[in-house]
C-alpha cells in the first residue's frame, strides 16, 4: 500500500512556503501516511530548511514549473514513490527530452542494465530506453520508446528479472511471450517493432515502469518471503534519506 506520495527530486516545484508567506523551489514533498508534508527546499534556492506541517492529503498547494526537469544525477531506488505512479505522456520533444535520453543512457550503462524507464531517475515521463547487446556485431545502440503502447500474445513465460531500481533482487515473472510494440522516436515519429524473446520481456518490463509497477508488485508468497529482509532494508535507507 503506498499512502505516501513524493514529488521528484527532479521536477521543480513551486510551493507555497507554509509559514513564510512566500514561494520556494522545493525539491522534494513527502506526504506520509499520517497526514505529514516533509518540505525539501532546493538547495539552489535561498529557502534551505526543511520544513514540516500537517496538512490534509490531496490537496497539495504545488504547480509544476518545469515539464522536463535538470540533469538526472543518479537511478532512483525503490521505495521512492516515483516509482509506483503513473507516468505522464511525453508532449514535447525537444532538447531537453533529448538530453535527457542521453543521461539516461549513461545512466543505464553505468549500471549495466539492459532497460531503464524515466521514472527510474525521477522523471515522471512515459518513455524508456533498451539496449540488447547480446546479437550485437558492433556496439550496441540503444533504443528509445517514447509514449509506448504495447499488444501483448502468446503463452505466459516465466524469467528472471533484476530491476537497477531494486538491486539484489531478483524474481521470477510470468509474461506473455510476444509483444508488439508501438511508440516515437526521439524526433517524435511513429513506430512499431515486434518480438517475441529478451526484448519482449524488457519492453514489458521497462512499460511496468510507466504505470507505477515494480517486479515487486508481481512477486508471489514465496518470492515476498525470501526478499523480505532486503526489502525492509531499502524501506528504511529510503526513510533515513528522505530525512536528511
Ligand atoms: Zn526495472
Amino acid at each position: 500500500m503506498v499512502e505516501s506520495r513524493t514529488i521528484s527530486s527532479l521536477e521543480r516545484l513551486k510551493v507555497p512556503a507554509i509559514g513564510r508567506g512566500g514561494q520556494c523551489t522545493a525539491e522534494s514533498i513527502l506526504v506520509r501516511p499520517e497526514g505529514f508534508l516533509v518540505l525539501r527546499i532546493d538547495p539552489g534556492t535561498r529557502c534551505r530548511w526543511i520544513l514540516r506541517s500537517r496538512i490534509h492529503r490531496g490537496s497539495l498547494p504545488f504547480r509544476t514549473v518545469n515539464s522536463i526537469p535538470e540533469q538526472p544525477e543518479k537511478i532512483v531506488l525503490y521505495p521512492d514513490p516515483v516509482l509506483a505512479r503513473p507516468a505522464e505522456p511525453v508532449e514535447v520533444f525537444d532538447e531537453g527530452l533529448q538530453a535527457l535520453v542521453e543521461r539516461m543512457i549513461e545512466l543505464m550503462r553505468d549500471a549495466q542494465g539492459a532497460g531503464l524507464a524515466a521514472p527510474q531517475v525521477g522523471v515522471s515521463r512515459r518513455l524508456f530506453i533498451v539496449e540488447d547487446d547480446s546479437e550485437a556485431e558492433g556496439p550496441p545502440i540503444p533504443s528509445v520508446f517514447i509514449n509506448p503502447e504495447l499488444e501483448l500474445g502468446g503463452d505466459l513465460v516465466p524469467f528472471e528479472e533484476g530491476c537497477l531500481s531494486i538491486p539484489d533482487v531478483r524474481i521470477t515473472v510470468r509474461r506473455p511471450e510476444a509483444v508488439r510494440i508501438k511508440a516515437f522516436d526521439l524526433q517524435g515519429q511513429a513506430f512499431e517493432l515486434e518480438d517475441a524473446g529478451f526484448l519482449a520481456r524488457v519492453w514489458q518490463h521497462e512499460f511496468d515502469h510507466l504505470e507505477g509497477v515494480l517486479i515487486t508488485d508481481r512477486m508471489n508468497p514465496r518470492d515476498r518471503l525470501a526478499n523480505r529482509k532486503t526489502l525492509k532494508e531499502m524501506r528504511l535507507d529510503f526513510e533515513e534519506d528522505s530525512e536528511r
